[in-house]
């Protein structure tokens, strides 16, 4: 394999766009504009292939909880890999870093979490929750609660059940999704609220929607009900304090699963391990990946919950279901050693007592911008949202443009900053200090004030 260094940038962008059809990409533009070449990374910050340097506000994509350039989780594959580089444990084989991620995740989770399903990503997690909550009611006698409630604008992930759990329109549009089962209703984004309720009366009417859901698909036939503690990829949307318990209290009353999709909020993102202990819910089932091994290698899960776990355990019979690299050895090693690093750091500490409420009082000062509508921030998640006229909360037009030209124009500045239509959306490293703290804010700013140039 060549080194980053052997081919110009040119050489690389038109390597790139000859071969490489990429995740999550206009074609068109990718090969107009060419892609950016990232070559390495330490820290919190990336390097590109013309050198530039670049804070990395997203963490990758939302994963890279302890940060890059870190030689113990290298340390660990590379070990796992000279060991056993591979087995599986499918027909009844097993692996020390298997077993051993499996109790320590389950000793990190709340009390009524013993048990984990590994998977290879998020996408498969939720595939398993899909099947997984099915089954579980089938065991139980009621296989007609086979209905998945979900919101709109929710991100699951990109297989054709992850994507149809999800609420995102244009992935609904290819490829004939959402599968049959899947029910949405609305998501509690205050901010995109056009009514004239206050936030704490919204929370509620948007929990309650899942009551009239529930009521409407009938209640002996609803599985489940599946939601990010925080939509991430929905634009870092944060519901008011009032959703949460309501939510808890339907699923309670009705007797129906709750999912908690901690793909993102797991890990230490919201200053708990679990996004659910922050909003002090109680989950059935948790799918994770991401921050589980810090993007290092790829791995997911779902941590299942006693309630379902004991059904399907003590009825003795086959699930058939999981996935050739389900549990792999060198990825259950970095994970092992990611936790172990967390904890060391004390990174969920350091997020909830200190760099998060100091990243909430930093982001709250972009505020004043004329472009800014509204900011928001939970632990290490935050968003900005731009609007043409901060009174009336209008927006540009058209949808999206302004969103993508900060968004360009933060990364050409040195900082990656992401743009969910026109809301700008962080979620660094969890290593992230305070004066980084402060640097991340300052190019936000930059970024908005040479935007604001272009429109205002
Ligand atoms: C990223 C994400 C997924 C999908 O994970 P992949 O590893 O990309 O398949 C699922 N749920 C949430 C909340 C996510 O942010």
């Amino acid at each position: 394999m060549a080194t980053a260094t052997e081919r110009t940038t040119a050489q690389w962008q038109a390597l790139d766009s000859a071969h490489y059809l990429h995740p999550f990409t206009d074609y068109g533009d990718l090969s107009r504009k060419g892609s950016r070449i990232i070559t390495r990374a330490e820290g919190i910050y990336l390097w590109d292939s013309d050198g530039h340097r670049i804070l990395d506000g997203m963490a990758g994509l939302w994963c890279v909880n302890v940060g890059y350039g870190r030689e113990e989780l290298v340390e660990a594959a590379r070990r796992q890999m000279s060991e056993l580089p591979y087995y599986n444990s499918f027909f009844q084989c097993t692996h020390p870093p298997a077993i051993e991620l499996a109790e320590v995740l389950t000793q990190l989770s709340p009390a009524s979490f013993n048990h984990v399903f590994f998977t290879g990503s998020g996408s498969e997690s939720n595939d398993t929750v899909l099947r997984l909550a099915r089954y579980y009611w089938q065991l139980r006698g009621q296989p007609q609660k086979r209905v998945f409630i979900s919101r709109h604008n929710a991100y699951h992930g990109s297989t054709v059940a992850a994507a149809s759990l999800g609420g995102m329109k244009p992935m609904h549009g290819q490829g004939c999704l959402p599968i049959p089962g899947i029910e949405h209703i609305e998501q509690p984004y205050y901010f995109g609220y056009q009514g004239d309720l206050g936030k704490t009366e919204f929370g509620v009417e948007c929990a309650l929607a899942l009551e009239r859901k529930i009521l409407e698909v009938g209640v002996d036939r609803v599985a489940a009900f599946i939601a990010e503690p925080i939509q991430g990829a929905g634009g870092v949307i944060i519901p008011p304090d009032t959703y949460w318990p309501e939510v808890q209290r339907i699923c309670d009353q009705y007797d129906i699963l709750l999912v908690a999709d901690e793909v993102i909020c797991g890990f230490g993102r919201l200053g708990h391990w679990f996004g659910s202990e922050h909003y002090a819910i109680r989950p059935d089932l948790m799918p994770i990946a991401k921050g589980m091994t810090s993007g290092y290698l790829p791995m997911g899960g779902v941590l299942v919950g006693d309630r379902v776990a004991d059904v399907v355990i003590n009825d003795g019979k086959e699930f058939f279901h999981g996935f050739t690299y389900s549990g792999h050895p060198a990825c259950c090693a970095v994970a092992l050693a990611n936790i172990e690093l967390i904890k060391r750091d004390a990174l969920v500490e350091r997020v909830r007592e200190k760099s998060g409420p100091y990243l909430a009082r930093q982001w709250a000062t972009l505020a004043d911008h004329p472009l800014v509508g509204e900011t928001r921030s939970c632990g290490l998640v935050g968003a900005l949202e731009l609007v043409r006229d901060k009174a009336t909360r209008a927006r540009f037009e058209p949808a999206g443009r302004i969103g993508t030209l900060c968004r360009d124009t933060a990364v050409n500045n040195g900082l990656v900053m992401r743009a969910v239509g026109d809301t700008m959306i962080i979620s660094p490293p969890l290593i992230i200090d305070t004066s980084q703290i402060d640097e991340l804010v300052a190019l936000a700013r930059r970024s908005l004030d040479i935007t604001a140039e272009h429109v205002l």
